[in-house]
């Protein structure tokens, strides 16, 4: 067996892993906030509908709020405490959105209620797609997508293989790995509920070779009755994007513009798999998840389980930052995203909490900008063969309709690879990301 595998593919970078702060620190619970704010939207498709009012007590775990149609989720209360407010609270993506504030009851020991049990030996595929979505369950690894809608195979679509992916390449981050080791029989719960659901007969756990002891234990944890292997990949980033990984993994390519289902293949993060093994059994729902919070800023840094709406001023101050703190992403520094608003709250898909001070941001900031090169290293960089650098160039001239014919812009998926090695200093990925939402914007309905 070859420990750092071998199995991997083109392209790709190799930025600082920078986990080394966190990846042994077990996962601790972090308190509660005493104002916390669940966002009505925190999944891809439709906000779910609050069924709560303002001045009701609620109960940590209740459903507080039911999908609105199949591509939406449940929100559950966080804690035990009050509904104060329904009303508007700021995202990640800068526009107000409504969400529900609760005030914790103080001296509540936070018991979490439980619901409908279902059982993946005995429920049928809608059941366990029925209690996916009940769960309130979408993409932990910061996808956000509604779990239960990948699990609901379209007539004449198979799975044959499952991928649990555990790869977690985004530098600074850690909570997979520490989910890996403490939760791997939470992973192994799971699993039966995403195999019976897909019909996959087999199931494939990747994970980098920089985190063998979750390898170990992951492999030490397979029950008898389940065909499931955990395989090592290179240490490579972005491997943990899903459809590199189905690639380095089966060979398979998913075309442009394919899912995964296009080649037989599902793609669950680690996370969101060793959620389901926990909640599911109980009838619970999500309130809670892991997150690293990191990064040269942070003072207590560490792996936390913390509550679903706990603002991020809250998180800030109670692991305390550096003062000269100037940059916190929510995710990783490669495909997180930059915070506007201290009063932002952690949502489902948070992976993580990562500050960066005046003296770490060189990559980041105060780099000046010049003209492409034509070194062609963003070329050579780029997993999907895209050419950042002619993007680059009609980006700046606002040439969205030629980027998207002719150089693939919408199958970027914002990896950031060509910004990180790029010698201009030109910021690709974000000229990117706005040509993208531009072209969004372009055909949505009026
Ligand atoms: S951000 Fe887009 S263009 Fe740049 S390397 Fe990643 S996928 Fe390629
Ligand atoms: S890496 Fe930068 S300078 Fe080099 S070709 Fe790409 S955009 Fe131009």
């Amino acid at each position: 067996m070859n420990l750092f595998g071998t199995k991997t593919f083109a392209h790709g970078i190799h930025p600082p892993e920078s986990k080394d702060d966190t990846s042994g620190l077990p996962i601790r619970q972090f308190p509660f906030a005493p104002s916390l704010v669940v966002p009505l939207s925190q999944h891809i498709g439709k906000p779910a509908i609050a069924v709560v009012r303002e001045g009701q007590e609620v109960t940590r775990g209740q459903c507080i709020a039911k999908p609105d149609g199949f591509i939406s989720v449940a929100m559950h209360a966080p804690a035990s405490g009050t509904v104060r407010r329904i009303g508007l609270t700021p995202s990640i993506t800068g526009k107000m959105v409504p969400g529900i504030f609760i005030e914790p009851f103080p001296a509540s020991t936070q018991e979490i209620l439980e619901g409908t049990a279902c059982d993946a030996s005995t429920a049928d595929t809608q059941e366990i797609v029925a209690a996916v979505q009940q769960s309130g369950v979408v993409g932990l690894g910061g996808a956000g997508f509604p779990t239960h809608a990948k699990l609901q195979i379209p007539e004449g679509k198979f799975v044959d293989i499952l991928v649990i992916n555990g790869a977690e390449c985004e530098p600074f981050l850690t909570t997979d790995h520490r989910v890996m080791l403490e939760h791997a029989e939470d992973v192994m719960a799971g699993i039966p509920y995403l195999m019976k659901a897909t019909g996959a007969s087999k199931t494939i756990i990747a994970v980098e070779a920089n985190k063998p002891d979750a390898a170990e234990t992951l492999r030490a944890a397979i029950p008898q009755d389940l065909e499931i292997e955990v395989e090592v990949l290179p240490v490579k980033y972005p491997q943990g994007a899903e459809k590199l990984l189905i690639s380095a993994l089966l060979g398979r390519e998913i075309p442009s513009g394919g899912l995964p289902l296009d080649v037989h293949t599902l793609c669950v993060n680690v996370g969101t798999t060793a959620e389901i093994g926990q909640l599911l059994p109980h009838g619970k729902g999500i309130q809670e998840r892991v997150i690293t919070i990191g990064g040269p800023a942070v003072k207590n840094k560490g792996n936390y389980r913390i509550q679903i709406g706990t603002p991020l001023r809250f998180v800030l101050e109670t692991v305390g930052v550096e003062e000269d703190i100037t940059r916190v992403f929510l995710g990783g520094p490669m495909m997180g995203q930059a915070v506007s608003s201290m009063d932002i709250p952690i949502t489902k898909g948070t992976t993580g909490v990562i500050a960066f001070s005046a003296r770490e941001t060189g990559f980041l900031d105060g780099h000046k900008q010049y003209p492409c090169i034509r070194c062609g290293y963003c070329l050579e960089a780029c997993p999907i063969f895209l050419n950042p650098s002619q993007l680059g160039l009609l980006a700046e001239q606002d040439q969205h309709e030629r980027m998207v014919d002719d150089f693939h812009l919408m199958d970027c998926f914002e990896c950031g690879c060509c910004t990180f090695v790029c010698p201009s200093h030109i910021p690709l990925v974000q000229q990117f990301r706005i040509a993208k939402a531009a072209v969004r914007r372009m055909k949505a309905p009026v």
